[in-house]
């Protein structure tokens, strides 16, 4: 069945000799792969929609075998790529390779990915830390930032990744004690619902605050990701 659907690409890569193949997330959050044909021959203005992190109406046929199809036309909506901003295309990066590996896990979201897309412009720290923190959500794997995550103690001095959470003075042990400020900004990052990012937009967020969600999110989520080696020698 020919059906038109909304969807952002997440990587295009080369196939055969003159096609490309798109992977999308489509608005009903299913990821698909797309060929296609004669993508290095197409002039320029057509080519536009076939780049990765786009947002365009795709028509292609559902039918075809599960997960691959080939593109009959495709039309450009918006693209977030930037010409001369590197970390704003580093934090897309970031989002795309999460979403594609992640896959199988089965909690891609259309709606989520497109408003971390979005904010990669205005903010290419939060966006990526954002988007850990709601997979992590979505994993069932939220680090515990109510209390210690050992004995209920509301006064916490650090995180601890192994044991899944905030941890009091009592059990640190050799946890690195965290700056109140830090560990407020790890709880509402944490805390915040998928659909309200404006909530936690007026926090600063910086590099620091991301590796934490990162190095929790990667200690419990068995992942190697080129594009998160690349993004923290940006900040490095
Ligand atoms: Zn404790």
């Amino acid at each position: 069945m020919i059906k038109t659907l909304k969807g952002l690409v997440i990587s295009a890569n080369d196939f055969r000799e003159k096609d490309v193949i798109l992977t999308i997330l489509l608005e009903d959050d299913r990821l698909k792969s797309l060929i296609v044909k004669g993508a290095k021959t197409m002039t320029s203005h057509s080519r536009a929609a076939i780049l990765p992190y786009t947002l365009c109406e795709f028509v292609f046929d559902d039918s075809e075998v599960k997960d691959l199809a080939i593109l009959k036309s495709a039309h450009l909506i918006k693209s977030y790529f930037s010409t001369s901003d590197l970390y704003q295309n580093a934090a897309l990066a970031l989002i795309g390779e999460l979403t594609w590996r992640i896959e199988e896990r089965d909690v891609l979201s259309f709606d989520l990915t497109q408003v971390c897309f979005d904010l990669c412009k205005e903010n290419a720290i939060l966006a990526p830390t954002f988007y850990l923190a709601q997979l992590l959500k979505a994993l069932g794997l939220s680090p515990m930032v109510d209390h210690c995550v050992i004995c209920d103690e509301l006064k916490v001095v650090g995180l601890n990744n192994h044991e899944g959470g905030f941890v009091c003075h009592k059990h640190a042990l050799k946890t690195d004690c965290l700056a109140v400020e830090r560990l407020k900004k790890f709880r509402l990052l944490n805390r915040c619902p998928p659909d309200q990012v404006a909530l936690i937009k007026k926090q600063d967020f910086d590099f620091s605050d991301f590796l934490l969600e990162a190095e929790f999110f990667f200690y419990h989520v068995d992942l190697k990701l080129k594009a998160y080696d690349f993004f923290k020698s940006l900040f490095k």
